[in-house]
């Protein structure tokens, strides 16, 4: 089936038509990793990986690259501010290296909570210092660049489709408008692409280069990693909206300049997630994140149903009540498979109602990866009253390997602890019958038995309880 796809480049929906027939290059930008990843920020991955399913369930063989910002990127999109990564070091009282190493575990432990896989490749940007001052030095060579204030700039003006696909007017644009005015710049669109000469003191992070020792802008890292890995040409581009005007502009000039071909066929856009006060802000510090809903009692994967219950390019509000909503709904959903599950006699081959179902969701899916559809099929093939327990459950397992929800190992999981909690509640009886016939040798045993297991036997004037130990 083909897949329609929103590209930025070009704003409208678009057949996805791979590069090299039967694959598909997928650049992600990273993590910053210099504080916890927020709520917000797992959306593009949620998103990101949705994508990666569909693209291999159609047939195509994916690679997935992914970044990890490590060095370089300041407080804000532009050029000016503190380095996030000194700054959390300092404020933390860590190594640089220590606190990019901590956020990226946390990072990883984030992705699998929320059961997203990982890349196929990814990739730190301090392991490709060589590579950015390469594609940096073609820059030189092809004339894109001048060195002022010590730092090395990528000169806009050269480069004539500079903000295309972020339709950027040059034009209307006021200087310092976007970024805050920097004296050395010609153009006020102009990046650094290498500072040898950093406004802030004690920079932990720096590297010999040909313009001297210093350390690489953020956009560089990008074009550099993707171009390594994909090559200089590839099919997908994906991140949040708000890198539209700056951090991807940026690397399609660099990338095009240096690679002299065209780089991206295909720009995936997520929209934001806000909280009721307005945006979500790492910097600011006023933001959730995945263990802190966990510590609410939630799991990851009532946040993972949360987003998909949206379409990824329309904005969504967070809160805690729309968390609760997907919890139960994803709950009911797990509760209505286990159920299935005991109906069930055996595996089966989708028949031809079922293949309709199928055809359906595939349809919502290609359809830019209209995920709130997808949900309302399953809810609606759940209601069929014409379908069996089997045949249901195989066309639920299969639409899940595209959602990613988990929904047959937590449905098993269910039923685990169901059994479970009933083999405890079958020993409790037989050890308060052993107590009455003062049988205490067994129920002694009983409840040492249990305490193996890690269940604490509680006896109270009302009757006998349990918790897990
Ligand atoms: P960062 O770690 O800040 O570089 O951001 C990682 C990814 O999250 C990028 O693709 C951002 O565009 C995206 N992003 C940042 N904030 C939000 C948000 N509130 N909602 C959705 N995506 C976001
Ligand atoms: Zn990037």
């Amino acid at each position: 089936m083909e897949m329609q796809l929103y590209n930025t480049d070009g704003r409208e929906a678009q057949t996805f038509k791979p590069i090299e027939e039967g694959k598909a290059g997928l650049y992600c930008c990273g993590p910053t990793v210099y504080n916890y990843a927020h709520i917000g920020n797992m959306r593009p991955y949620t998103i990101q990986d949705v994508l990666k399913r569909a693209l291999t369930y159609f047939g195509y063989d994916v690679n997935h690259v992914m970044n990890i910002t490590d060095v370089g990127h300041l407080t804000d999109d532009g050029d000016e501010g503190e380095d996030k990564m000194i700054k959390a070091a300092r404020e933390k009282g860590m190594s640089v290296w220590d606190i990019a190493r901590f956020f990226e575990d946390a990072f990883w432990k984030d992705l699998e909570r929320l059961n997203i896989s990982r890349p196929t490749v990814s990739c730190r940007a301090t392991d490709h210092i060589q590579d950015m001052i390469d594609m940096i030095s073609t820059l030189e060579e092809k004339g894109y660049t001048y060195i002022s204030g010590g730092n090395v700039y990528f000169d806009t003006s050269k480069f004539p489709e500079y903000g295309k696909m972020a339709l950027l007017d040059r034009q209307e644009l006021k200087e310092g408008a976007r970024v805050g005015v920097d004296e050395n710049k010609r153009n006020y669109t102009d990046f650094v692409l290498w500072f040898t000469k950093s406004k802030f003191e004690n920079q932990a992070m720096v590297w010999d280069s040909p313009w001297g020792k210093g350390y690489p802008g953020w956009h560089i890292e990008c074009s550099a990693m993707s171009s390594k890995y994909l090559g200089p040409h590839f099919d997908f581009h994906c991140g949040g909206i708000d890198h539209v005007p700056v951090h991807h502009t940026n690397e399609i000039a660099q990338s095009e300049a240096a690679n002299g071909c065209k780089w991206v066929n295909y720009w995936v856009h997520n929209e934001f997630i806000l909280m009721k006060t307005g945006k979500m802000s790492k910097s600011k510090g006023n933001f959730l994140t995945i263990q802190s809903l966990v510590d609410e009692g939630y799991d990851a994967l009532d946040y993972r149903y949360l987003l998909l219950g949206g379409h990824y390019r329309s904005q969504l509000v967070f809160s805690w009540e729309s968390l609760d909503g997907a919890r139960s709904a994803r709950e009911s959903l797990v509760r209505k498979i286990k159920a299935l599950l005991e109906e069930s006699q055996a595996a089966a081959e989708l028949n031809e109602k079922a293949l309709v179902y199928m055809k359906d969701f595939e349809q919502h899916l290609a359809d830019d990866l209209n995920t709130p559809r997808c949900l309302a099929d399953i809810w609606s093939l759940l209601k069929d009253k014409e379908l069996g327990a089997d045949q249901k459950l195989a066309l639920i397992f299969k639409m899940d390997g595209l959602l990613g929800l988990k929904l047959e190992e937590e449905a098993s999981r269910e039923e685990e602890k169901v059994s479970l909690d009933g083999e405890i509640e079958a020993l409790i009886e037989e050890r308060n019958q052993a107590r009455k016939d003062k049988n205490f040798a067994r129920s002694d045993e009983i409840r040492d038995e249990l305490l193996a297991r890690g269940i604490k036997i509680i006896d109270t004037p009302q009757g006998t309880t349990w918790e897990k130990v």
